[in-house]
């Protein structure tokens, strides 16, 4: 259903084989769990908690894309769906706010060049609240539940 390969944003990707319907569960985020203190910069990871992380897993969810206006989000927990149709060879992109929400996260850069682009890829806590009211139904679950 989906593939690893080169991608124009950023690195690799992951890319749909063929048209995925919205509501299709893509992948599940799996990997070590770690507290922020074993962490290695330059490691794949994924904020799961207030001081917990997966490391990176090896597979295909260490390479999904950020895009601001993402094709893909959480459900049930650490699984990665597809919040719209997607069409065969689109990128699978998701919201890194939906995930990051570290006090001191100074963000970075946004390539991502969609229409609602915020410029910067910032902690869900820094994000102003009509942006968080959007992402908030596909954030993980310990962000919907910190910020009801
Ligand atoms: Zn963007």
């Amino acid at each position: 259903m989906i593939t690893v390969r080169e991608s124009p944003q950023h690195g690799r990707g992951v890319f749909a084989d063929s048209f995925i319907a919205a509501g299709t569960p893509l992948l599940t985020f799996q990997g070590p769990l770690l507290a922020r203190t074993q962490l290695d910069p330059n490691d794949y990871h994924l904020q799961i908690g207030e001081d917990l992380y997966l490391g990176p897993s090896g597979k295909a969810d260490d390479f999904v894309n950020h895009s601001c206006e993402p094709n893909a989000g959480f459900a049930d927990g650490l699984v990665l769906k597809a919040l719209r149709d997607i069409a065969a060879h689109e990128e699978i992109t998701w919201d890194y706010s939906c995930a990051i929400d570290e006090a001191d996260f100074a963000g970075f850069p946004c390539a991502c060049r969609s229409r609602l682009c915020r410029g910067v890829v910032r902690s869900f806590r820094h994000l102003e609240r009509p942006v968080r009211e959007r992402l908030r139904p596909f954030a993980l679950p310990y962000l919907r539940d910190r910020y009801r």
